[in-house]
Formats: structure tokens, C-alpha cells, sequence
């Protein structure tokens, strides 16, 4: 009978017996090298590797193969210096991380930056005069450069890759939101301005929330009529632009949804899409956007 170390994935080493029984089956653990899965203590003839385990190193072999082609035919870089990244991580580097422009301090309910000393109070001024419609509002970053030109690049150049970074943001912020949230609402965009467009990007901006939060997109809004951009108006001609701009086609059954937008502006979409899926039954409404204007 002989002791054996064995590593590999476990946390800690852990050391086994190995010996053979009285049916000529040996009692052993290995490091499958296609896997790296400790394959544990279990009684098994020597030589003779289960069907499963074999699908298992199949499939191993298979997504390692896929990544490696991924790899060569689509490389990975950072969105805004062009640094050569893995494929499996977010295409943004570190250092152009530490460099986007942070809001310090921000009301939870709207989101609005304010200043350092405000920091403690939960809301602000407005919000305290006039509450909004979402039960909070997180929106990381301050719409300057580079995420200004990054926003108008991926929707008037549709350079995709600032989805995936931006997006990336966007996942990073999730524990700044309430735990029970249920669905994504991206801002629909009217179907003509999409198909024009090719995509949405409030929708691009969701994909590695539903992806690794393992959220799902509501489809039941959609927006009925096609709205002048909101760029360029004033606050008032905003809110009277977006009055009946959207409809909801079926039943909500989420209780807490949450509206994701590229940029928040003065807030006039997000409440106008608060106040319709309100009246459509649903419970709560937050708002997540990339930048606060
Ligand atoms: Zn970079
Ligand atoms: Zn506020």
C-alpha cells in the first residue's frame, strides 16, 4: 500500500491510498491531462476510462481548439489604446480602466454626480423635491472624453467593440444595484431607426450582463412612435418629444426591471419608460446607463 500526494485543481493537496483489491480494480486518483480534473478516489480498472470521462476531454480539447482559432482569426485588444488582450477577458486594458472618467459621488436615485461633501446624502436636491420613478440609478462614469467619442463611435460608426467594454462597465457596476432584480429593459430603439442603425446599442451594451449575471432582455416594450433625437432639445421639448413614445405589447411579469441606456442625459427617457412599465403592473424600476451627462 502506498501514499500518494495528488494536486493539480484541488485547493488544498490531499493524499490518497492507492492499492488494488481483491477483483484486480485499483483504487487511484490521477490528473486527467486533457481536463486537469483530478478524477478523485474512486475504484476504477486501470486503462479503463468511462464514456463520460472521455466526452468530458472531447469537449475540453474542443473549446481549447476553438479559443486558440478565436484567437488567431479574431485577437482580442483593448477598445481605446489597441493593447493585445486575451480573448477571455473584456476588451479593455487595465491601464485605460484607471483612466475612465469615474463619477466620485452620485444620488442614488438619479444618478447625478455631486459633489464630495454631498457624498453622504442618499439623494439629491430634485430628488428629494420631486422623487423619481426608479428606486435607483447607478451610472459609473461622467460622459467625457473618452467615453463620449466611445458612445457616438459605437452608435453613429457602429464600432462594436466599445459594446463589449462599455458593457464590461456595465457588469462591474451590478453590485451597486438592488439584488432582486429580475429583467433588463434596453431602451428600445423605434424598428426603423434599428434597422437603419443594424443594431441597438442599449441592447449590445446588455449582452455581458445576460451573459455572466445570467439576465434575460424583456421584449414586451417596444417604441411606438419614431422620436426626434433627443440631442439638441432642452428639457422641456425633451419630456413632450418622448410623451406616448412607448407601449408595452404583452404582460410583464417581472416585479423589479431594470432600464439600461448608454447615457442618461436629463433622465426624460428613463422616466417616461418608468412610468409605462409602472402602469403596466410592474413593481420597481431601476435605471443603469454608462454615462451621466
Ligand atoms: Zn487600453
Ligand atoms: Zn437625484
Amino acid at each position: 500500500m502506498t501514499i500518494e500526494p495528488i494536486s493539480g485543481l484541488l485547493a488544498t493537496p490531499t493524499r490518497i491510498r492507492t492499492f488494488d483489491d481483491d477483483n484486480g480494480w485499483r483504487r487511484f486518483s490521477t490528473v486527467c491531462p486533457f481536463t486537469r480534473i483530478a478524477r478523485g478516489r474512486r475504484r476504477v480498472q486501470p486503462h479503463n476510462v468511462s464514456w463520460s470521462h472521455v466526452k468530458a476531454c472531447g469537449l475540453a480539447v474542443l473549446s481549447r481548439t476553438a479559443r486558440a482559432l478565436q484567437e488567431a482569426a479574431l485577437p482580442n485588444s483593448c477598445a481605446f489604446c489597441g493593447t493585445r488582450l486575451p480573448v477571455t477577458v473584456a476588451p479593455v486594458c487595465t491601464a485605460c480602466d484607471r483612466d475612465l472618467p469615474r463619477i466620485a459621488a452620485a444620488c442614488s436615485r438619479c444618478g447625478v454626480p455631486l459633489a464630495t461633501t454631498e457624498a453622504g446624502a442618499a439623494s439629491c436636491g430634485d430628488c428629494q423635491r420631486d422623487p423619481p420613478p426608479f428606486v435607483t440609478t447607478v451610472a459609473p462614469l461622467s460622459y467625457a472624453f473618452p467615453v463620449d467619442a466611445a458612445i457616438r463611435a459605437l452608435k453613429f460608426q457602429r464600432t462594436l467593440c466599445y459594446a463589449a467594454a462599455l458593457g464590461d462597465v456595465l457588469l462591474r457596476s451590478l453590485p451597486q444595484l438592488p439584488p432582486d432584480i429580475e429583467a433588463l429593459l434596453p431602451v428600445p430603439l423605434h424598428w426603423r431607426r434599428q434597422a437603419l442603425r443594424g443594431f441597438n446599442q442599449a441592447t449590445e451594451l446588455c449582452r455581458p450582463l445576460c451573459r455572466q449575471a445570467g439576465f434575460s432582455i424583456l421584449q414586451q416594450v417596444a417604441r411606438g412612435r419614431a422620436t426626434p433625437y433627443q440631442s439638441g432639445l432642452d428639457a422641456q421639448r425633451r419630456q413632450r418629444n418622448l410623451n406616448a413614445a412607448f407601449h408595452v405589447r404583452d404582460r410583464i411579469r417581472a416585479r423589479h426591471v431594470l432600464i439600461v441606456d448608454d447615457v442618461i442625459t436629463t433622465g426624460a427617457t428613463c422616466r417616461e419608460l418608468a412610468r409605462v412599465l409602472l402602469d403596466a403592473g410592474v413593481a420597481k424600476v431601476s435605471a443603469l446607463a454608462v454615462a451621466r451627462a
